[in-house]
């Protein structure tokens, strides 16, 4: 045991690791800041110091040293290179992140998103120049609303968040002008929701009501029926759910919504479970954002920039954002004001992340309307395969009932063992794999979500599936070294996260000097 009453990794790895001089482990590059490499009165360029000369900043210019480390460009190539390979990616391996839908991001999808027409435009073009681009939103806009049978979109939210945010704004923007904005304050959520629904909600001034879920992990009609009043302006719903479950009675949901004057907003974040099967607009939906990020491939997770795209219903179309695209004659415009609209406003400078919608759309068309839905029987198939694969060692909350996208389980199995669910979770680490979510959905105690996507090959899941394995069986074992030391191989092991989100240190300061 060491100081912290943690088993060594000594005594884990049965050969001793020698301690570098380096702190090195081969490859393994032990990495200080920036600010501690670099020296603030050296500059990687050589430029001759500036002749004399009067500010005319009129006495705002700046009296002290900017603190700007200064590096030579070999320097700070290999120190933003070392960086990038410490940074766990689905393109060094599994991924099963549950909810975050952790997929391949074709190359195809970089190559099309990396051509001069689409990545060298600006937003302030003249329109006429930039017909190519629009014509490429408009495709996948129409996309869109194919696969989910909906009236409209509004293609500029920037993530799922900020779709719920669209989403939430237009449902605000139809109820005030049914002069109901005072009397419906209330949005209804299930307790298994995501925190960005209600954190949503009480963004935009509504209060939340939690809709509890039944023991089969659904939600009920006879619970949201109790729920509904003249107060409520929506239900936030997710679907499938985050306990990876499709909502049986979803349809009878959005009825009993609708007869009580709400609208049904669907969070549309599992979507990669049923594209191409099931149509969010079949079953009552009036809004839904679509994570272009998960669902259709494009690079997230410290890879590139989300897109949340919102489509909407009939009776919310008039109040999207501003700005859409309006066909004129040939030509496609953007109307960029909401003089003489409904439009509740617009949600972000420009139209959103171009090169976001090029490699969705590189996606889609490459897979065609039926190669979608494969993928999405694909991505159920192979959770489930994980699902039984692992059903006799680890405990699943709802029975061994078929999941959608992803497998979930509790930590009712480690009951015995001393062993949490993030301990399991640390030993993943070691085993090289980027471990699934744990604790959420927050309705499941020591929720662990496996979400494998259908990018992972047979053989891989199987090399998942005998890891995780290994790993129970050891914990079942009472091997508990095994764990509670974990992660051995990581150069960081158990960080106070909380304490990082509470009181982010965000500013280096210089140590201060040591007396020798
Ligand atoms: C990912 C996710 C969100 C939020 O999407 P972001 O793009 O991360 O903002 C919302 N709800 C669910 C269920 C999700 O999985």
């Amino acid at each position: 045991m060491n100081q912290q009453g943690r088993p060594s990794r000594a005594r884990f790895v049965t050969q001793q690791t020698p301690q570098t001089f380096t702190s090195n482990r081969a490859l393994e590059i032990s990495e200080a800041l920036i600010f501690e490499t670099g020296r603030e009165d050296f500059t990687g360029v050589d430029l001759d110091a500036p002749e004399a000369f009067t500010p005319r900043l009129g006495g705002l210019e700046r009296q002290s040293a900017l603190g700007l480390p200064g590096l030579s460009e070999p320097e700070a190539m290999r120190h933003y290179v070392r960086l990038s390979q410490k940074n766990y990616s689905i393109d060094a391996g599994p991924y099963p992140l549950g909810s975050c839908t952790m997929k391949h991001n074709p190359r195809l999808n970089e190559k099309m998103a990396r051509l001069p027409g689409f990545s060298d435009i600006h937003p302030l073009q003249p329109i006429s120049t930039v017909q190519g681009a629009l014509e490429l939103m408009q495709e996948l806009a129409d996309w869109l609303l194919a696969l989910t049978n909906m009236q409209a979109v509004a293609l500029s939210p920037k993530a799922g968040a900020h779709g719920e945010m669209c989403g939430m704004m237009t449902i605000k923007a139809a109820i005030a002008a049914k002069g109901e904005a005072v009397t419906r304050k209330v949005v209804l959520a299930p307790e298994s929701a995501h925190g960005t629904n209600p954190a949503t909600a009480a963004a935009l001034g509504f209060s939340v009501r939690a809709v509890p879920a039944g023991p089969d992990g659904l939600v009920h009609p006879e619970a949201v029926a109790a729920a509904l009043g003249p107060d409520v302006a929506a239900i936030m719903l997710t679907n499938p759910n985050t306990c990876g479950l499709f909502e049986r009675d979803i349809v009878e949901i959005a009825r009993l919504v609708h007869e009580a004057g709400a609208y049904f907003y669907c969070d549309g974040a599992n979507f990669n479970a049923i594209v191409g099967k099931v149509r969010p607009g079949d079953l009552g939906v009036d809004a839904m954002h679509i994570n272009l990020h998960k669902t259709f491939s494009t690079p997230h997770g410290g890879g590139g920039p989300g897109a949340g795209p919102v489509v909407l219903s009939q009776r919310l179309a008039a109040f999207a954002p501003v700005p859409f695209l309006k066909r004129d004659g040939e030509a496609l415009g953007l109307v960029e004001h909401t003089k003489g609209t409904r439009s509740f406003g617009r949600m972000t400078a420009f139209h959103g992340q171009m090169g976001m919608f090029v490699r969705s759309l590189a996606y889609i068309l490459s897979h065609g309307a039926d190669g979608l839905a494969k993928a999405s029987e694909d991505a159920v198939l192979a959770a489930n395969y994980l699902r039984v694969g692992l059903s006799d060692l680890m405990s699943s909350p709802f029975g061994d009932k078929l999941c959608m996208h992803e497998a979930l389980f509790d930590d009712t199995w480690l009951k015995d063992t001393g062993l949490t669910t993030l301990d399991f979770a640390k030993a993943m680490i070691d085993e090289g794999y980027h471990p699934m979510t744990i604790y959420f959905p927050l309705v499941v105690h020591g929720a662990m979500l496996i979400e494998p996507t259908e990018s992972e090959s047979r053989v891989s899941l199987e090399l998942f599936l005998a890891t995780m394995r290994d790993l129970a069986m050891r914990a079942l074992r009472g091997d508990k070294e095994r764990f509670l030391g974990a992660p051995y191989f990581a150069p960081r092991k158990r960080l106070d996260e909380t304490g990082a989100a509470r009181k982010p240190v965000l500013r280096w300061r210089p140590p201060a000097p040591v007396e020798e």
